[in-house]
């Protein structure tokens, strides 16, 4: 029977997400189910392949006509053997997803980091298109990136390359999850935005936002953006340090890797203009004028999907070799 359909799956720390997708990586149809994050590997793995039998099955779809499974997981891997040395949010360490999805379904499997697939995503259908040279990030609860380069991700030698978010942008800054100092995620990633304008509510800094704060118990990245929109000063300044350190961060990429393309996704970025053009503006500052003017900062186009259909890359370039 003639190979047809492409498993795409996205392991975070709150769902599943699945998708079958066609070989040109268009989604077929897709579903999620809660992360059993409690229980421990083998109820994560029994329950995703249980869910990728039943969605087959409903489309139709024999095992024969599937080419493979492709699993992005919050964490560093080794693609290589499949090997997830540690995903903090789905409490799993030294885990053998792909010999383990593998025995369960019988199909080849890929595994690879979720912001390395959310990055191969947007190159196969999304706003990457068009170039095999480019940075994706996401500006999140903290900022994922992946680096793509001829084509393939960089993995470095622990699984650890293109954590984009860790980059020092201030030696002084405020102290990171990771145990540094200053990282760009401590400043352009949706947590940092809102810290910064629920600190000036607290401070007494802005009436608007204090007033704000109150009302709603706790703000979000939008908050600031709108409060910005209204003229509020100190939101502006928030998100002007937020632009600034992000773009300032990026042009260390660009003079180091000068892709064409360099495209951003995650909550923070539906802000749009507001926020691309700031960050476009510190980029071009500090990033060699060849680099700066071959190299185009855009919005991702495929949202949450992104992750599902660059695991299904990974099965397509799989094939391939
Ligand atoms: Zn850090």
């Amino acid at each position: 029977m003639t190979k047809r359909m492409i498993v795409g799956v996205d392991i975070g720390g709150t769902t599943i997400k699945i998708a079958l997708l066609d070989p040109n990586g268009e989604i077929i149809t897709k579903t999620q189910i809660p992360t059993p994050v409690s229980e421990g590997e083998d109820a994560i793995i029994g329950k995703m392949t249980n869910t990728i039998d039943q969605l087959m099955a409903e489309q139709g779809f024999t095992k024969e006509e599937a080419y493979g499974i492709g699993i992005g997981v919050p964490g560093p891997v080794d693609t290589d053997t499949g090997f997830v040395y540690e995903a903090v949010n789905l409490g799993i360490k030294d885990t053998a997803l792909k010999a383990k999805t593998e025995a369960l379904t019988g199909l080849p499997t890929y595994v690879e980091n979720d912001a390395n697939a959310a990055a191969l995503g947007e190159m196969w259908r999304g706003a990457g298109q068009g170039t095999d040279n480019l940075v994706a990030i996401t500006l999140g609860t903290g900022i994922g990136g992946g680096i793509i380069i001829d084509g393939k991700i960089v993995h470095g030698v622990k699984g650890v390359g293109g954590e984009i978010g860790h980059v020092t942008v201030n030696p002084d800054g405020p102290l990171c999850n990771c145990g540094k100092k200053g990282c760009m995620e401590r400043y352009g990633s949706a947590t940092a935005i809102i810290l910064g304008i629920e600190t000036a509510a607290k401070e007494g800094r802005s009436a608007y936002l204090a007033k704000q704060l109150a009302e709603k118990g706790s703000l979000t990245a939008k908050d600031a953006f709108d409060a910005a929109a209204e003229g509020d000063l100190v939101a502006q300044e928030v998100i002007d340090q937020a632009a600034f350190y992000t773009g300032f961060g990026l042009s260390h990429i660009a003079n180091l890797l000068n892709p064409a393309k360099i495209v951003i996704g995650g909550g923070v970025s539906a802000a749009g203009d507001a926020l691309f053009s700031l960050i476009r503006k510190s980029f071009d500052t500090y990033t060699w004028k060849i680099a700066a003017d071959s190299c185009e900062i855009l919005p991702a186009t495929l949202g949450n999907d992104a992750g599902v259909i660059g695991a299904g890359w990974l099965v397509k370039q799989g094939e391939s070799k």
